[in-house]
């Protein structure tokens, strides 16, 4: 299940388009919706510069992307102006980041879940340069260590398959975050990387406040980063990921998935 059928892409001599149709042939099979209980995800054929797949039954979309290993800090991605209105308009997606030994073994498959992808963790690359073919084109990073780990769900870990109801539990306790528009969404959810960062279920609000300068590299603008903070745990309360313990006192409710 977990070893490639490349025969497939025969017909193909460029790499990366080798790659891509093995790729999307495993994932064809293997893949599964994890907003929902699909066991079929269907490719969009309207795109033929990414990989994507839809939900036949949720909409949730999916972009595949293949690597020998995978980046840890950024993942570079297509147009920044494409990404971003399909983030602000509500459609942003799942990340699928595959990884795979020289032989086309499945190393690892880890989901990002599409309610971290907001503005916040898009950078837009600088203008290629007016003598290239796309002069002036702008493409985006997105920042996977500004992403919490809770909301990088392992599929495959360590050439290991986890079971589609485990995955599915640790995909959809964020489904709710959806209800929060993207941009105000990007204070919430960086909220919880920084919890996660932490290391341990427990904080306070004082170990939050030393974090202040990381707000403050991401959104620079604000000059009152602390009483965000303190509305963001609000948020984060109402909707079931942290609970007030008194005295300062926090604990993170959400869960990294089990393997
Ligand atoms: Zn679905």
């Amino acid at each position: 299940m977990l070893q490639c059928d490349t025969s497939i892409a025969n017909p193909y001599t460029s790499e990366s388009q080798r790659s891509r149709v093995i790729s999307e042939n495993w994932f064809r099979s293997f893949g599964y919706c994890l907003s929902c209980d699909s066991n079929e995800l269907n490719p969009t054929a309207a795109n033929t510069r990414a990989s994507d797949f839809v939900c036949p039954r949720c909409d949730q979309s999916y972009e595949l992307k293949t690597f020998g290993l995978k980046p840890k800090r950024t993942l570079v991605d297509g147009a920044y102006s494409s990404m971003i209105s399909r983030i602000t308009g509500g459609h942003a997606p799942t990340l699928m980041l595959l990884e795979r030994s020289a032989s086309w073994e499945i190393r690892g498959l880890t989901a990002v879940h599409s309610t971290f992808l907001t503005p916040s963790v898009i950078e837009a690359r600088k203008p290629l340069s007016p003598s290239a073919r796309r002069a002036g084109w702008i493409g985006c990073n997105i920042r996977l260590d500004l992403i919490a780990l809770d909301a990088q769900i392992p599929l495959v870990a360590e050439g290991r398959a986890s079971r589609p109801e485990v995955v599915r539990a640790a995909f959809q306790q964020f489904n709710r975050l959806g209800g929060i528009n993207p941009t105000a969404r990007g204070w919430a959810t960086l909220t919880l990387q920084v919890i996660r960062s932490l290391g341990a279920d427990a904080f306070s609000l004082d170990d939050l406040y030393r974090r202040e300068l990381l707000f403050s590299s991401v959104y620079p603008a604000n000059r009152n980063v602390r009483a965000k903070i303190r509305q963001q745990l609000q948020i984060l309360r109402d909707m079931g990921y942290v609970e007030f313990c008194g005295g300062g006192a926090y604990r993170l409710l959400t869960k990294t998935a089990e393997f």
